[in-house]
């Protein structure tokens, strides 16, 4: 990072995501051992443009490592999408001395910070702070882990009296894009299926993966549906389900906001500690408009246009694991 470059600000936007803290406290603290001043801003793009901007020590980042949401609050922010808001988000940072920003948010905020960047030739990094794990670049975004574990629970919990009462259970989890916490999350917890954006799963395919189960002797399944337009929702299938075939004692479990909530995985606090370190390191090597994202274990940096602009996959391979292991 090049002399005039001292003080750095740091923001986390969108949706809040478990590990957001530690990705926070890693920023602040490999900002200040070397040798810059640090500047928290709350609510996201909301608090840059209302100056919600506060000089920060390595003591505000104290005792936040295993805390859930974010100290610094976050907000979605319209006013950040026209380029007047922009414009006085850019006028607050010239007044408090910013000259580079941390973003830390999904894809709304990457896009966002690029937008912003380009317009203000401003050097801003990006790091991936979203339960949904839907960043192109990055194999884990901050967050997805603690989720993953906490609907392995949810399920675990549910398992017992979808056993009890011998019933079909619709279990709803987010991922409105991306059926990474559905299909993971099923594997883990051993459903018979998962209903995913990504793959259209007709109401008589799903009834041959049940019965399937059901006819091997189990007493009960679960599946897990991706919160999402494309699949309709759990209870949208549960009624579907139940229409065509009466035989099944139907029930929808919607985990909803739960799963953002929790204490981070030590995956999630190392993640967002290794990413924090790295948007420090990158800013130093001059780099600008990246997002840090992690690949086979080692810290990458990816372009904004690419991490905003690409879907990334899932691993098609774990429908049939999914599959075979249901049997
Ligand atoms: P999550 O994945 O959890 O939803 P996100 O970062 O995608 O998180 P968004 O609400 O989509 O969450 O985006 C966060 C904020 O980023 C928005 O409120 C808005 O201020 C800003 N933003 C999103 N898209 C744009 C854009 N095209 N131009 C400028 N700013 C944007």
């Amino acid at each position: 990072m090049s002399e005039k470059k001292r003080c750095i600000g740091i923001l986390t936007s969108g949706g809040d995501a478990p590990g957001m803290n530690a990705a926070i406290r890693a920023v602040t603290r490999t900002a200040i051992y070397n040798g810059f001043s640090v500047k928290g801003i709350y609510r996201g793009y909301k608090g840059l443009i209302d100056n919600d901007i506060i000089d920060f020590k390595t003591q505000n980042v104290s005792n936040i490592i295993q805390m859930g949401g974010t100290i610094l609050k976050t907000a979605r922010c319209k006013e950040f999408t026209t380029p007047e808001g922009r414009k006085l988000a850019y006028e607050q940072m010239q007044r408090h001395g910013i000259d580079a920003l941390v973003a830390i948010g999904g894809d709304g905020t990457l896009t966002g910070a690029r937008v912003f960047a380009t317009e203000f030739n401003f050097p801003i990094i990006g790091i991936p702070g979203t339960i949904d794990n839907d960043l192109y670049g990055t194999d884990r975004t901050i967050g997805y882990d603690t989720a993953l574990n906490t609907i392995m629970e949810c399920v675990d919990k549910i398992r017992d009296t979808a056993t009890s009462h011998e019933r079909l259970f619709f279990i709803e989890v987010m991922g409105r894009d991306a059926g990474f916490l559905a299909l993971n999350g099923a594997i883990a917890a051993g459903a018979e299926a998962a209903i995913i954006p990504e793959i259209s799963t007709e109401v008589d395919q799903l009834e041959e993966l049940i019965n399937n189960g059901f006819r091997k002797s189990k007493n009960s399944s679960i599946v897990l549906v991706a919160e999402s337009p494309h699949t309709g929702g759990a209870m949208h299938l549960a009624e579907r389900v139940k229409a065509e075939y009466p035989k099944y004692d139907v029930r929808v479990s919607i985990l909803g906001h739960l799963q953002r909530g929790g204490s981070p995985t030590a995956e999630d606090r190392i993640l967002a500690s290794r990413m924090g370190e790295a948007a420090i390191s990158a800013l130093l090597d001059d780099q600008r408009n990246v997002m840090i994202g992690i690949r086979n274990n080692e810290i990458v940096y990816v372009p904004f246009s690419k991490a905003i602009k690409f879907d990334k996959p899932i691993n098609r391979d774990l429908l049939n694991t999914l599959k075979t292991l249901s049997i």
